[in-house]
């Protein structure tokens, strides 16, 4: 293992990896893991990677977790990236998908959950808590199952109910709330120190970005290390942008990638679009969004710690934030779905709804290389789909 220390992404105080941590102990900002990167490019190389497993856990070298200790692992990572074919393609776009639905638990949240408990594990923890609306549950409680460790998940009453279902089979607590995964996230903070709970919360402890960030290993790795020219990612806490990030300039650091990098793109939901706001408006943060509704519920986060370093990503890149309506992303769901043979999360159509705007307002040019994540399956939002012709909107009570 070559992690070195945790370092806070906004003031850079250093903190020790060898017990458990959750945010800056000065200004509470997320931590991030520094890796030696120097002393991994001796072990670990573009053309030994070929070899190995097809699991995340490939990229060991620059995870953390010491090298003698068996990582919790369900199979997660090594997703195909499927060339679009047919109408998706129009206008001539070089649009690659990225399928994260084939993950453990069905979506791309198994990533972060299978590096962030084997590290709570290693570290001693035995109570691992978070809050969902969605994916991030039903992936805490299929590691946790998997390590022996109990998973409190604090959902919103109106999550879906496959989520909610998949979380207690895999036997978790559950604990349904009048409210928002903000209004979770208070109450696991409220009552941590007394049950006992180390809290898993996007951002609020060091490693779940280190699982995401494989996404960006992988995608160089299947795009013979050439970065697509634009990269649309659905955005809530924004780990997956954060981890890919991070994953981009580790690469150019080993040596494996030049400067070029993706023009990143964050997509959200009209009825939750704090991300799209803050960059529109210029703002370096992000102010909480009042009253929050989308059925793409791994877009419902009115407000993500994170959110300065995402806004910092979309300008660096050159990219932007693009808000789409939940009636767009669930007809092109259906459009991808009959004809790429995708059953896609909301999260994932709103990719491809952004995709089409982006394209018209001429920030995609014809041509360009586009990879969409389509972060998760379809099949954990059956309510979305069901009544075929009924506005999506109509379902949100
Ligand atoms: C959690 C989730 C997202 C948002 O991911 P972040 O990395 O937290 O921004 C997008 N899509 C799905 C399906 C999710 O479950
Ligand atoms: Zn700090």
């Amino acid at each position: 293992m070559f992690l070195k220390h945790l370092e806070c992404s906004a003031c850079g105080l250093q903190h020790e990896w060898s017990h458990l941590q959750n945010v800056c102990l000065s200004c509470h900002k997320p931590l991030l893991a520094i890796v030696d990167l120097a002393a991994a490019s001796r072990m670990l190389t573009r053309e030994t990677l070929a070899t190995r497993e097809k699991s995340l856990w490939r990229y060991r070298e620059v995870l953390p977790l010491p090298d003698d200790v068996e990582p919790v692992s369900l199979g997660e990572g090594g997703t195909p990236l499927l060339r679009a074919s047919g109408s998706c393609r129009t206008d001539d776009i070089d649009l690659w998908i990225k399928d994260e639905s084939l993950n453990p638990t069905q979506s791309f949240k198994a990533r972060g959950m299978s590096v962030a408990v084997s590290m709570a594990k290693y570290l001693g923890a035995t109570k691992l808590a978070a809050p969902s609306a969605g994916n991030a549950g039903g992936a805490l409680a299929a590691y946790a199952a998997r390590a022996g460790l109990e998973a409190h998940i604090f959902m919103p009453r109106d999550t879906p109910r496959a989520n909610i279902i998949e979380c207690r089979e895999l036997g978790a607590q559950v604990t349904l709330i009048d409210g928002l995964i903000t209004n979770c996230g208070a109450e696991i903070a409220r009552r941590k120190a007394k049950e006992g709970w180390f809290d898993m919360s996007t951002l609020k402890e060091p490693y779940r970005v280190e699982g995401k960030k494989t996404l960006g290993y992988e995608l160089a790795e299947q795009c013979a290390w050439q970065l697509p020219d634009v990269i649309l990612y659905p955005t809530g806490g924004g780990t997956g942008l954060i981890g890919m990030w991070k994953a981009f300039d580790e690469m150019e650091t080993l040596g494996w990638i030049g400067k070029k990098r993706p023009r990143m793109f964050a997509v959200q939901a009209t009825g939750c679009a704090p991300i799209v706001r803050a960059f529109e408006a210029g703002e370096k943060i992000a102010a909480e969004f009042p009253d929050a509704r989308t059925v793409a519920t791994g877009l419902r986060v009115p407000k993500a710690i994170g959110d300065f370093l995402i806004l910092n990503i979309l300008c660096q890149s050159n990219g932007g934030a693009i808000a789409v309506t939940d009636e767009e992303m669930i007809r092109s769901a259906r459009e991808v779905g009959s004809t790429q043979g995708l059953f896609v999360c909301p999260e994932g159509g709103a990719c491809f709804a952004a995709l089409k705007l982006l394209f018209h307002a001429g920030k995609i040019a014809p041509g360009e290389h586009v990879v969409i994540f389509n972060t998760g399956s379809g099949i954990k939002y059956l309510e979305c789909y069901e009544h075929r012709g009924v506005s999506p909107d109509g379902l949100l009570g």
